[in-house]
């Protein structure tokens, strides 16, 4: 029998409209199971949105109750449904909403620093971060170098890209921020999760994503960034970036990623490449360059034959004249820092912060990207109160 992961009894919502109540919610019983996908449809005004609102503890119903798990979420004060709504929910509005004066990978950010407020869990995953089980090393290996090589495709000196893949798996997902430098970071949300090898005796990095969605967003400066979604196709990584292209930026593209790990778990290679299609290429090319691909087996086997990026352009080419244009440097490289983390705490607005100051004890933050600590005192977080809105 499956397990019932969120219930309403009696649920009702009325607002008082001019003095007649208007009841847009009227006592609705309703079961959602873990696992299920849902879908609520109907005519406009027909009280879905409201619905949502309630279900996800954003607004109060007036009637009925609410429940998720054990929980009764109805009954929570304000500060709890917000614990309730950081922990348990993820939401998509019809308008994206971010906060303008934080960078996407900040507004990214912001959410998951705080769920990691407890010193405990911050200690936890920064030991995690660094300490990578195999599995997570070749997801994150393969997103990092799909990132660093997006990265690099884009045109401005300070466009920033990021890729989230998330996904039902047990790893939960993966975040990738990369600049047009070649600078790149990158974490998993649970880097210490173990899995036997897939049916071909490979790191089963497909099975550690699952069924879920890679999303890339284009920070090129603009009023409004550039944002791409896509579902996953295999969780595998190359084959979804593969798909983002066609689908998303209509670039037919062949994406390889590979990451080649030692016995003793560590990283012994590393690479890929993305090939695009130029405009106006002639069939015979693309059939020539398809045919190749499909005889090459892995480029993590071009990698451990120890085949430099160029030896492997000119393997997979063929007899296509190879011309360099250009090279670059890559790196791991985290610009966090104080002020970005005191940043994302002006954010999460004042009554959090008041919160916080109450309990009257230093906090510490932690960079997901690099693990490092960031201590603000009770006097800081004062200062900050007064910056929030
Ligand atoms: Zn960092």
């Amino acid at each position: 029998m499956k397990e019932i992961l969120l219930k309403t009894e009696n649920l009702s919502k009325s607002f008082s409209n001019g003095g007649a109540m208007q009841h847009v919610l009227k006592n609705i019983d309703l079961q959602l199971f873990r696992g299920d996908f849902t879908v609520i449809m109907g005519a406009s005004g027909a009280g879905k949105s409201t619905l949502l609102y309630a279900l996800s503890g954003m607004d109060t119903p007036t009637l009925g109750t609410i429940t998720f798990g054990e929980k009764v979420i109805s009954d929570l004060s304000p500060d709890g449904l917000a614990v309730f709504r950081r922990e348990h929910c993820g939401f998509v509005f019809q308008q994206i909403y971010l906060i303008d004066s934080m960078s996407i990978m900040d507004n990214v950010l912001a959410a998951g620093l705080l769920v990691n407020r407890n010193k405990k869990a911050l200690v936890e995953q920064a030991r995690a971060y660094h300490n990578t089980s195999p599995v997570i090393t070749a997801a994150l290996g393969r997103l990092l170098t799909g990132g660093v090589m997006m990265g690099a495709m884009m045109k401005g000196e300070k466009d920033l890209l990021t890729i989230k893949v998330e996904g039902d798996g047990p790893m939960g997902g993966m975040t990738v921020t990369a600049d047009s430098k070649g600078n790149v970071k990158g974490y998993a949300f649970h880097p210490e999760i173990m899995l036997p090898p897939n049916e071909k005796g490979k790191l089963d990095v497909g099975g550690a994503l699952g069924i879920g969605v890679l999303t890339v967003i284009k920070d090129m400066g603009m009023k409004e960034p550039y944002v791409g979604q896509t579902i996953l196709v295999t969780g595998e990584i190359a084959e979804d970036l593969t798909y983002y292209f066609a689908t998303s930026e209509q670039t037919p593209s062949s994406v390889a990623l590979g990451v080649l790990m030692n016995r003793e778990n560590t990283v012994r290679q590393a690479g890929g490449f993305i090939l695009q299609m130029m405009p106006g290429v002639s069939e015979e090319v693309v059939s020539g360059l398809e045919k190749r691909l499909s005889e090459i087996v892995s480029v993590t086997a071009l990698l451990d034959e120890g085949r430099t990026p160029e030896e492997i352009l000119k393997y997979v080419l063929g007899d296509l004249d190879l011309e360099i244009l250009d090279r670059m440097p890559v790196r791991f490289f985290c610009n966090c820092c104080k002020e970005r983390i005191e940043k994302a705490l002006v954010s999460v607005g004042r009554q959090e912060l008041q919160q916080m100051i109450d309990e009257g004890k230093t906090i510490e933050v932690n960079c997901h990207f690099c693990g490092r600590h960031y201590p603000v005192t009770v006097e800081e977080l004062k200062g900050l109160l007064l910056q929030a809105r």
